[in-house]
């Protein structure tokens, strides 16, 4: 990313910045829609909100999400153009954590960006990268927001859905898919939708659940199941919410 070199590291709004050309860089190589770009606005704001920082309860549906991956037959990774312009080498990593399908998967899909976006992928070290095929459709979505790959999306257990439309993540739940979703918005149907909603900045989440799956690695199902069935997630959406009302001295965390 060339131009990351131009925003000094002691900016107080370094990784904003930082985000902010990894965006305008995506949309260049038409990896990123310019609906990308309003999106990121959005999460900015959350972002802002909640400090900037990964507060504790999505850390813990962080472990929890890392505890769903090793546990499911089929994890799934969906791909967006934001996804992809802001953390593709740390998808790679958690695939590789946790034996996860990569899937690209946009809301406004063209030939051409789905194919940017895997050969993105492909440079920051993914091998197989699904979405290509796309031949198969999650139900009660139109035609186009609807394509899936048959032995990817459609097939998986486990799906994680970083910054996904909530008509999508409902849709997705309606198949009886377990759903993780990353969103910086607590409010959004997406997050209010997901059986684990990490309230968190993607930047700090992906590598976040990629931690927590090399550190259960070694733990027994029971384990791993005594971690699902602990999360909370009316308590993690709550909790950010008081954060995001009362900022970071109030939450009581
Ligand atoms: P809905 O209520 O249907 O879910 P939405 O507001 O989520 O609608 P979009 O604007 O398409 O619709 O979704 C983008 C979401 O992604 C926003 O909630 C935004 O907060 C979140 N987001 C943007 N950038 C990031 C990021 N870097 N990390 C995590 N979440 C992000
Ligand atoms: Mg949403």
């Amino acid at each position: 990313m060339s131009d990351e070199v131009d925003v000094p590291e002691d900016h107080p709004r370094y990784q904003s910045l930082v985000t902010r050309h990894r965006i305008e860089d995506g949309v260049e190589k038409g990896i990123t829609s310019t609906q990308g770009l309003i999106a990121e606005g959005r999460g900015e704001a959350f972002d802002y909100l909640l400090g900037e920082e990964t507060i504790p309860s999505a850390d813990r549906a962080a472990r929890a999400a890392a505890a769903h991956f090793l546990l499911a037959e089929h994890p799934v990774i969906s791909v967006n153009g934001n996804v992809a312009a802001l953390v593709p080498e740390e998808v790679v990593a958690l695939a590789g954590a946790t034996g996860a399908d990569i899937e690209v998967n946009l809301f406004g899909r063209t030939a051409e960006r789905v194919q940017a976006i895997a050969d993105h992928l492909r440079e920051h070290g993914a091998t197989e990268v699904k979405g290509l095929t796309a031949d198969a459709r999650i139900p009660g979505l139109s035609h186009e927001r609807a394509k899936v790959d048959a032995d990817g999306i459609y097939d998986a257990d486990v799906v994680l859905v970083p910054l996904e439309d909530g008509d999508r993540a409902e849709a997705l739940g309606e198949m009886g898919k377990t759903e993780i979703v990353i969103d910086l918005n607590p409010l959004s149907r997406s997050a209010r939708t997901a059986a684990v909603p990490i309230v968190d900045n993607i930047l700090r989440a992906l590598p976040n659940v990629t931690r927590h799956a090399r550190d259960l690695a070694g733990s027994s199902r029971e384990e791993l199941e005594a971690i699902v069935a602990e999360f909370d997630r009316d308590a993690a959406l709550e909790a950010a919410e008081r954060r995001l009302r009362e900022g970071a001295l109030a939450d009581g965390e």
